[in-house]
């Protein structure tokens, strides 16, 4: 198939590109394409204009911020996976990266396309709600910051405005003592889009949870924390109990979703089966475990 006629554009600046899309109030932005090209060759989308990111040097690259970390939208799936300092000072990331697709959309899509897209099933949007990261948003009206707990409105919607541009996503460093990250996810056998997926921070102190992050992706239109979960292991150790019972509970207020691939029940348990894994997991870490 192929997609209707599309003027392309290939600003090299921010500038360049918020004006253009002041300009083309039917234009879309163009990333990795992994997602959008799909829909265009479908004619799900027809934009009257593609503008592409590729040129904006200054949307890409990972920095140490010194508390924080800095990913440019432009980052793609792989080099987060193989990023040293991901690896080291937020290995969350690079273990959600590993997950995503296979080898040709990890080399061509960005993180900053996979959370403007924010397809229900993305595999990003669940670590970026257990971090509680932070989405760079740049638009005619300035620059402004956007808590990844606000990010994620509904199917395939977003708290961006049609004007802006995702620039970065600022996340937490989670290397310090007693804190352990874990991605768990149940992946379609043929898209490998997440089935369910959750992701897990977790902090420990005098060996009790201090803090708890889960955040839940592929269950319901749009990622959500399974907050529910998180209280019930607050203050609390993390033994095979209490993290059995937080289990039951993350699938608690999320609207599964059910299709032809796994009903709305089975999601809700897959949701429970995959926050069981995920918690053991980080708790192991936490304690330095492996
Ligand atoms: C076969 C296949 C398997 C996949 N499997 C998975 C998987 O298992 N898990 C997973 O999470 N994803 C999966 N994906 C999706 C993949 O991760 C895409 O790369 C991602 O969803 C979109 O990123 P992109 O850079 O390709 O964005 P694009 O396709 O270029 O853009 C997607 C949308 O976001 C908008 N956009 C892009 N960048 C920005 C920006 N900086 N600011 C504002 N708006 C922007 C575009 O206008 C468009 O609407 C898969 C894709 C394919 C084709």
């Amino acid at each position: 198939m192929y997609p209707a006629p599309f003027e392309y554009y290939t600003p090299t600046t921010m500038g360049e590109a918020l004006a253009l899309l002041a300009q083309n109030s039917d234009a879309k932005i163009l990333a990795g394409g992994h997602s959008l090209i799909p829909l265009m060759k479908l004619r799900l989308a027809q934009p009257a204009a593609l503008i592409d990111l590729a040129k904006i040097s200054d949307l890409r690259g990972i920095h140490d911020m010194g508390d924080y970390i800095a990913i440019g939208a432009l980052t793609t799936h792989h080099e987060v996976e193989y990023s040293a300092l991901l690896r080291n000072a937020c290995p969350l990331l690079p273990e959600v990266a590993s997950h995503i697709g296979d080898r040709q959309v990890r080399n061509r899509g960005t993180i900053g396309g996979s959370l403007a897209h924010a397809d229900p099933s993305a595999d990003y949007p669940a670590a970026m709600l257990a971090l509680g990261a932070t989405v760079q948003a740049q638009g005619s009206g300035g620059k402004r910051g956007i808590n990844a707990d606000d990010l994620f409105t509904g199917l395939f919607s977003t708290a961006l405005n049609g004007n802006e541009i995702l620039t970065a996503v600022h996340v937490p460093k989670t290397d310090a003592k007693g804190s352990g990250v874990a991605y768990a996810k149940f992946p379609h056998p043929a898209s490998r889009y997440a089935v369910a997926g959750v992701a897990v921070w977790v902090k420990l102190g005098n060996d009790q949870v201090s803090d708890i992050r889960i955040g839940v992706t592929g269950a319901a239109d749009h990622a959500q924390r399974a907050t529910k979960a998180e209280a019930a292991l607050k203050g609390k150790p993390m033994n095979e109990d209490n993290v059995a019972a937080a289990a039951k509970l993350a699938s608690d207020g999320l609207a599964t979703l059910g299709d032809m691939f796994a009903s709305s029940e089975y999601r809700a348990h897959l949701v429970q089966a995959m926050t069981l894994d995920a918690l053991n997991e980080a708790h192991h870490r936490a304690h330095g475990w492996h």
